[in-house]
């Protein structure tokens, strides 16, 4: 894209930006540092493949250093701290609602950053009320993951296991180093008990560090992963960020602000 052209796309009408969210971070002896960021940009590729031509719709460069202190014990790991990477979102988000574009997405697939996004899109929708922003993660909300996947995996299968590893042997089959996943077989599948009533994720989390869980950095098991089921997962990714981009870019959102709420009292 040149600037004339990023001036005229960010005039259209629903002009919408997709920042790709990834890491370079440990992903257990098999998976590259970048997998999270191959998956985000990848997929988003492959999604806006299947959109329709002419739609106002364009990729960003993709961030492919994130928040990782969760694996800053494995050689490799590169992290942000949660100020710069704030600091920077909101610097980027400002240029681009000055631009004129009309939504921001951020399409993360490290799943240590989600809250961090969340929080700094609620703000740079207060600081600039013209652009609506949504922070999205690559695995939530995709329906069908559970029948594909284990409940084991679903609930245990936090980072490098049987569904990170299966799209990866799908998707780059030549960036997995086989040998050592499938060495790891008995190793790192007990996740370690969580105090009663509390969770590594979900309702009440541990912000727990890969150490405390895990000595060769996979979190589940990876051990039955195959390239049949990262196809099945890819598949399902697609379709479900298809629909949610479809949906979003034939929607006017967001609202438009008329008002200050007022009390009525
Ligand atoms: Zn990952």
């Amino acid at each position: 894209m040149t600037w004339p052209e990023a001036s005229k796309a960010a005039s259209e009408n629903g002009s919408t930006l997709v920042w790709p969210f990834g890491a370079c971070e440990q992903h257990g002896p098999h998976l590259p540092l970048i997998t999270d960021t191959f998956f985000a940009e990848n997929i988003l590729i492959k999604t806006l493949d299947r959109l329709p031509e002419n739609m106002p719709i364009w990729m960003m460069p993709s961030q492919s250093i994130g928040f990782s202190p969760e694996h800053q014990a494995f050689p490799g790991t590169l992290s942000l701290s949660a100020d710069v990477l704030l600091s920077m979102v909101t610097d980027v988000g400002q240029q681009i609602a000055s631009m004129g574009f009309n939504r921001l997405v951020f399409f993360n697939a490290h799943g240590g950053q989600i809250g961090l996004l969340q929080a700094v899109s609620r703000q740079l929708r207060i600081q600039c009320p013209s652009i609506a922003v949504l922070p999205c993660f690559l695995w939530s909300g995709v329906p069908g993951l559970d029948q594909l996947l284990p409940e084991k995996e679903v609930e245990e299968g936090l980072h490098a296991a049987l569904a990170e590893t299966s799209l990866m042997l799908h998707m780059a089959g030549d960036l997995v180093r086989n040998d050592s996943y499938l060495e790891i077989k008995n190793v790192d599948k007990q996740i370690v008990t969580t105090p009663k009533g509390w969770s590594l994720e979900g309702a009440s989390p541990c912000a727990w560090l890969t150490e405390d869980l895990s000595s060769s950095g996979v979190i589940g098991d990876a051990s039955s992963s195959n390239s049949e089921l990262g196809a099945a997962l890819e598949n399902a990714l697609v379709d479900h960020w298809k629909s949610l981009f479809t949906s979003l870019l034939e929607s006017d959102w967001p609202p438009i602000r008329s008002e200050r709420p007022v009390s009525s009292s």
